[in-house]
């Protein structure tokens, strides 16, 4: 075939699979209009999951009715005017692309007006091509109406999914933007069905509550940091509440929400030891830096950013999450119900009922951050400690509570050196697959760094001379079979360094054993050092150590009146 300029139509349809991928980003970016627009009230219809139409409508800015098909030309834009403003972008929009392209596949009606034009104005555009314009009386504001999705591009239509696939998608987008802009009151329907409408909040914790219920709002703890020019606010989970996934690690960049690998990675390392393996935090964070730091014409769906100086926002992130959660997360109380997993079918409206239990006004027994010095009264199952504090009974898992204190130490020790060795009276000679030796011979410096010296004895036989001083002679070889599964995993990502992970294993070798009787004075030692600990709500593997009944839970599940 020669080579040929392609026609305008089919440039057109091209561009526009950038940016119209599914009935979702239609949604999306008609939304982020209304919201550039300065919306107050911002109302969604769906029918047929978006396919066969999306209405969304506005009271705001509106657009001049000689302005209003320029609004749909490709490049055309009322968010730029220099070069440098695309270095600087404040706005949601900026490209001038999304109008042009949800035209160029669907038939589109637009009515519009400002609010210093006595009249609006009406539009019908389909294919791209602009049928017709006439005066139209409405309020201030504007309202497009997307009918017949990918009429005229039959094969993007084989790529939707079901109704129901492509309308969780659109309710994630809604929702994500009506808890970035809480002031603003949205409402969405599907197939004339309300499914919510929030009116403005005065912040967004109560709009999180209104998306997510009032457990989980409560529940979370508030990160508020300012570090240079970067901002960080927002919400995240205590310890002791995690997730299977990482899909509710939310960021507003500048007020848009964005997808970043790097900013689920500073969490997770803030959470460090504090989560279980495989499970995940809660987090919504809005981060605010100056515009010019922050690239986000990296792609047409403007969802992926770039940052200046990504060191500096990551950091920014880990400390300011990390901050929160030292000084703000609560011992976690002891509760007999499961929190959702993902937000409450925003399908169908929330009833929920929570046992009574747990049903505490906010700000009522509020929950000390740090260990309050606790009287140990005994130890039930030889497993369980249970004491008493100023404010409740708690009871201590003795085994996850030594992991804690443990690790604290020998992480502390290492800051200062090498960990305290202790030579093996009798070497021990261990078999191990010969891949295996290697992977101890490259990890030889940090092995004895941590106080295991050992040398290659024949093909697949080391001896091991000396172990780390705290571990017990029955640990040793659990030890060491822990040790040669974290060497093999040490390319797993996220899990904390090598080092710390070892540090973790010698620790849950170490630590006293559930069904270990132990003695008072042993107990009390136990609790004294954990109050002392910086983190002392898990052990390093993120399961928690103690649990509090607080004095008015248990009066009220005594009937007593308080
Ligand atoms: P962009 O948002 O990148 O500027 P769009 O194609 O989405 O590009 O919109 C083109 C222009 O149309 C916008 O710059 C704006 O001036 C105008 N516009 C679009 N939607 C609205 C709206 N809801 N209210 C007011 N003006 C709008
Ligand atoms: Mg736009």
């Amino acid at each position: 075939m020669p080579i040929r300029i392609l026609e305008p139509e089919l440039v057109a349809q091209i561009a526009a699979g950038e940016v119209v991928e599914r009935p979702a980003s239609v949604v999306k970016e008609l939304v982020e209009n209304a919201l550039d627009a300065g919306a107050s009230r911002i109302e969604v219809e769906i029918e047929g999951g978006g396919r066969r139409r999306i209405r969304v409508a506005d009271d705001g800015c509106g657009i001049p009715a000689a302005e209003a098909p320029l609004a749909f030309a490709r490049h055309a834009t009322s968010k730029l005017s220099s070069p440098e403003d695309l270095f600087r972008i404040t706005t949601l929009g900026f490209r001038g692309e999304a109008l042009a392209a949800i035209a160029a596949v669907a038939r589109v009606t637009c009515r519009t007006r400002a609010p210093q034009e006595t009249l609006g104005t009406e539009l019908r555009i389909e294919g791209g091509k602009i049928l017709e314009q006439h005066p139209f009386a409405r309020p201030p504001g504007t309202e497009i109406i997307v009918e017949d999705l990918f009429f005229n591009t039959p094969a993007r239509l084989k790529f939707l999914k079901g109704e129901g696939a492509e309308r969780r998608q659109i309710d994630l987008w809604i929702s994500r933007y009506a808890l970035a802009y809480a002031h603003v009151h949205f409402i969405l329907r599907h197939n004339g069905r309300e499914v919510f409408s929030l009116p403005a909040a005065r912040e967004p914790r109560y709009r999180l509550a209104a998306l997510y219920g009032t457990e989980l709002a409560e529940a979370l703890l508030e990160v508020a940091e300012e570090e240079g020019t970067v901002r960080v606010r927002g919400w995240i989970s205590p310890p002791g509440m995690d997730r299977p996934d990482r899909q509710e690690l939310v960021f507003f960049v500048n007020g848009r929400w964005v997808q970043d690998r790097m900013l689920p990675a500073a969490i997770l390392q803030a959470y460090h030891t504090l989560l279980p393996s495989g499970r995940y935090p809660w987090a919504f964070l809005w981060i605010d830096v100056p515009p010019e730091q922050v690239d986000v014409n990296v792609h047409p769906a403007k969802i992926e950013i770039r940052f200046r100086d990504p060191d500096g926002i990551f950091r920014a992130v880990q400390r300011a999450v990390h901050r929160a959660l030292r000084e703000t997360a609560p011992i976690p109380v002891f509760r007999s119900v499961e929190l959702p997993e993902r937000p409450l079918e925003i399908s169908s409206p929330p009833t929920q009922a929570f046992p009574e239990i747990i049903s505490q006004t906010p700000g009522e027994e509020s929950s000390p951050s740090a260990l309050p010095p606790l009287r140990v009264i005994g130890q039930i199952q030889a497993s369980y400690i249970i004491a008493e504090g100023p404010d409740g009974l708690y009871l201590l898992d003795q085994h996850a509570a030594h992991e804690r204190v443990l690790y604290e130490t020998l992480s502390a020790q290492r800051q200062e050196g090498p960990l305290p060795a202790q030579p093996l009276l009798q070497p021990l000679l261990i078999d191990v697959p010969p891949e295996e030796i290697s992977l101890l011979e490259e990890n030889r410096g940090l092995l004895e760094d941590l106080g295991f010296r050992m040398e290659p004895f024949g093909p697949h036989t080391v001896r091991l001379q000396a172990v780390p001083a705290i571990l017990s002679t029955e640990a040793i070889l659990s030890v060491f079979q822990d040790l040669l599964m974290d060497l093999q995993e040490s390319r797993r990502p996220m899990e904390g360094t090598l080092e710390a992970r070892l540090i973790r294993s010698i620790c849950k070798r170490a630590a006293v054993k559930a069904g270990q009787v132990l003695s008072l004075e042993q107990m009390q030692h136990l609790v004294r050092a954990l109050e002392r600990c910086h983190m002392p709500w898990t052990c390093p593997h993120g399961r928690p150590t103690v649990l509090r009944f607080p004095l008015g839970q248990l009066a009220r599940q005594f009937g007593r009146e308080e």
